[in-house]
């Protein structure tokens, strides 16, 4: 099947201009493992020319020092264009990452919502600026207030898992702050990204103030976070690449925000209800196919109800919609690459080999299309998992849950917090006082409590350990792109 998108050069200062070097990568849909598209593979020398182009917009002050209020009416333009094109956009993305086509609808409404949300906060940071109350530093004769303004120029660089939407979370914020942006989406899954640039056109974005350039890590990626010309670094990604950046960024002493990788524990208590649990158990590990940061991939039942727990969790996972991503109701599409099924299956054979018990799944499910082709593989499930197994300690990124049994809470937690990783974690229990002793125990930056997964705009995410550090959303998330500046006036006549 072609493209349900038009093929794109990259975008610079406001236009599509091919690669220096001429370079493109081929767009492969991991349903079919056939190639429908191609995107340019930009190297340093477009990088530079991205930066040069976003450096101009951001000196020029026809974007960063204006208004919030002005800057917000072209996210709100971008957030209408977004809904208008919303079909095209979500086919585009389940073609090219292979996710449901009913989860890149959700994405590309939550995409939209993240733009209008921005331009409220835009909106809001010039009441911040006016209203800056006075700091009390003890002497009357100065009057100390902070002022906010935009960082730079940001680079911008995210990973395939959720393509426009993990965009979304740093672009809309950048540009509500006034910062100007080189947004290098993975090489796995750009098209989304480049329709971002082909709507900041339509919507008459000031040129330079959103650039986007497809192509590898090592040769988009690496040239923009070591780059000289920029204020800041946004990344999300894995956390071996997020080493990369953030050393590179601290080469130029700037800064590097991290959303890295995690592996975060669901804690189901004996008094849970288990359906409701079996039920959360499964969005937080197969939604998106377990390729989500955030996904409670390891889970420690109560050794009282593991049982019930296994068998309902058995019956749900072999029970899951499997079939065309592109049809409505699909629930599990194929995984992105070839590269991440290599690397899940190779998950799976090492907890067969390290002693887990394979409950269901580690294979390819029934149902999916396309005889052999596609990346697939089933809902896995091990139990009787330890602690020192790599299925246990390592982020898998794929449908693979690592189920272990605990009999006290003290216990629940410490092997909830046993993790290089602290990005999320999970509790359900019937009980609110043990639900708030351990949402407040566990070491992470985000808990949910008689659920998993939930993700509001509104609300800072983000972690800690080598899940990364800084937050993205809410009003944390424009923070992320503003600089605060003192301003001290001396109030008083007199002088010595
Ligand atoms: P990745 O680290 O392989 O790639 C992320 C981005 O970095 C891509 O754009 C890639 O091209 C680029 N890159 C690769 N090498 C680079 C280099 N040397 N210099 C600069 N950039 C380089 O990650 P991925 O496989 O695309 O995404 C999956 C990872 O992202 C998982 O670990 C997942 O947990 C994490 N993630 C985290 C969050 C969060 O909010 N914390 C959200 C989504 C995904």
């Amino acid at each position: 099947m072609a493209s349900p998108v038009p093929a794109r050069l990259l975008y610079i200062g406001g236009e599509w201009v091919a690669p220096v070097k001429g370079g493109s990568l081929p767009v492969i849909n991991p349903a079919t493992e056939k190639e429908f598209a191609r995107i340019p593979n930009a190297t340093s020398e477009d990088v530079d020319a991205a930066v040069a182009a976003a450096t101009a917009a951001f000196k020029s002050g026809h974007w960063s020092k204006t208004t919030g209020a002005y800057r917000a009416k072209y996210l709100r333009a971008i957030a209408t264009k977004l809904r208008e094109h919303k079909a095209v956009l979500a086919k585009t993305e389940t073609m090219d990452c292979g996710k449901p086509i009913d989860e890149a609808s959700w994405d590309m409404d939550d995409v939209a919502t993240c733009f209008d949300y921005y331009a409220g906060q835009a909106e809001a940071l010039d009441g911040r600026n006016a209203n800056a109350a006075a700091i009390d530093v003890g002497m009357s004769e100065f009057d100390v207030r902070v002022r906010r303004e935009a960082l730079g120029v940001v680079g911008l660089i995210t990973p395939w898992n959720y393509p426009l939407l993990m965009a979304a979370w740093k672009v809309a914020p950048a540009l509500a702050a006034g910062c100007t942006a080189v947004l290098k989406p993975s090489e796995l899954a750009s098209l989304t990204c480049l329709e971002l640039g082909a709507i900041a056109a339509e919507v008459g974005l000031p040129p330079g103030v959103l650039n986007v350039i497809t192509g590898t890590g090592p040769d988009a990626g690496a040239p923009l976070s070591a780059h000289k010309g920029l204020a800041k670094v946004a990344f999300t990604g894995s956390a071996a690449t997020g080493r990369l950046v953030a050393q590179a960024a601290a080469a130029n002493i700037r800064p590097a925000s991290m959303e890295l990788g995690g592996k975060s524990a669901l804690i189901v208590f004996e008094d849970a209800d288990v359906e409701k649990a079996v039920e959360w158990a499964m969005f937080g590990a197969f939604w998106t196919n377990g390729q989500i940061c955030s996904s409670t991939s390891r889970l420690l039942v109560h050794a009282d109800v593991e049982a019930a727990f296994l068998a309902q969790l058995k019956k749900r996972a072999e029970a899951i919609n499997v079939c065309d991503p592109l049809t409505e109701g699909c629930r599990l599409g194929p995984l992105v690459s070839e590269g991440q099924y290599r690397k899940v299956l190779s998950y799976v054979e090492a907890g067969k080999a390290e002693g887990a018990r394979l409950v269901t799944g580690g294979c390819r499910p029934a149902g999916a299309p396309g005889g052999s082709s596609g990346y697939w593989v089933a809902p896995t499930v091990f139990a009787g998992v330890k602690p020192s197994m790599r299925i246990w300690r390592e982020e898998i990124f794929g449908p693979v849950l690592s189920v272990a049994t605990f009999t006290t809470e003290a216990e629940a937690v410490a092997a909830a917090n046993d993790s290089e990783y602290g990005l999320a974690g999970a509790v359900i229990s019937a009980d609110p006082d043990r639900c708030k002793r351990v949402a407040e125990a566990l070491e992470c930056g985000i808990v949910w409590i008689n659920c998993s997964q939930p993700c509001f705009c509104y609300a800072p995410w983000g972690g800690i350990k080598n899940s990364g550090h800084g937050r993205e959303l809410g009003e944390w998330g424009l923070d992320n792109f503003l600089s605060v500046k003192q301003i001290t006036k001396y109030v008083s006549p007199d002088i010595w």
